[in-house]
């Protein structure tokens, strides 16, 4: 015998690696599972028991067989989904209980009920969060794996190729990926170097470029502050011309990064798709050191 597929990695449904095997059934094919167990039940949870069943066969055909864990997955002719289908496609864009519990806190502005920081002992204000030092270090993790979905993404762009990390000539310093082609935001490429900012970061800006600014104004000429930084850091550096891609750990963008997505929504198939996993990543991790 042999399944269908086997994948490691962030798409593995079960643990780092795992297989699956793809089964379409008819919605009218006949009932396997016996009456008894059917009893009582309304008609909906009556249909899942019974597509339960084609389950239960194909964990009988493969489970303890294969070499990594396995994972049936059952479609009816008429796209309706077994449980456990559901939650294997459901994975990506699904929320924890506290990660929506989080993500409905943040929007009252409310920091977390401690007046002071049970971590740090710092004062607990509004954004205290995304900048304590004794917090779950997330700052990594959210960076790589936000750099790994857009580097997916760029890959399927049409007429593109990708390079990770090349090297700044003559510094120990790599910039974040290099695109050439469709997707190259600056003429035929570019290279990109990714940063999240902690929406409450102290400003760098001197108070005179600030004057007279409203909020909106204001917050996105401290936020260019840091895309400043990045030019200074790598522009005439890049063997290819330099685009800081910056985001908030909320999901705000600064004018460049806007631009660049702008043309990215063009080119990327399934773009919607990428931004939600970049929005749902972002939440997650905020979420993973939030206390509440
Ligand atoms: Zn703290």
């Amino acid at each position: 015998m042999r399944t269908d597929f086997r994948i490691s990695g962030d798409a593995s449904f079960k643990g780092g690696i795992s297989e699956y095997d793809l089964t379409i059934i008819s919605p009218t094919a006949s009932a396997k599972t016996s009456a008894t167990d059917l009893d009582g039940l309304q008609f909906a949870d009556r249909y899942r028991a019974e597509l339960s069943f084609y389950e239960r066969e194909k964990y009988n055909r493969y489970q303890g067989k294969t070499d990594t864990p396995f994972v049936p997955l059952l479609i009816t002719a008429g796209g309706y989904l077994t449980d456990t289908s559901r939650d294997v496609f459901k994975k990506s864009l699904t929320l924890s209980d506290t990660e929506v519990s989080y993500a409905l806190h943040i929007r009252t502005l409310c920091p977390g009920s401690s007046p002071r920081c049970i971590k740090c002992g710092g004062e607990n204000g509004l954004g205290h969060d995304d900048l304590c030092q004794q917090r779950e270090n997330v700052r990594l993790g959210r960076h790589e794996y936000i750099k790994k979905v857009l580097v997916k993404a760029l890959t399927t762009a049409p007429n593109s190729k990708l390079n990770t990390e090349p090297v700044v000539k003559g510094t120990s310093m790599r910039t974040d990926f290099r695109i050439s082609g469709d997707a190259s935001f600056k003429g035929g490429i570019s290279e990109y170097d990714l940063t999240i900012i902690s929406p409450t970061a102290s400003a760098k800006t001197s108070a005179t470029d600030l004057d007279g600014l409203q909020f909106a104004d204001r917050y996105r000429a401290e936020l260019s502050f840091y895309e400043r930084e990045k030019y200074n850091r790598y522009q005439g550096k890049t063997d290819t011309p330099f685009v800081p891609l910056l985001i908030t750990a909320g999901g705000y963008l600064t004018d460049t990064s806007r631009d660049v997505f702008k043309k990215w929504r063009q080119v990327v198939p399934h773009f919607e798709m990428l931004s939600r996993t970049i929005s749902l990543g972002l939440i997650r991790a905020r979420a993973a050191y939030f206390e509440f």
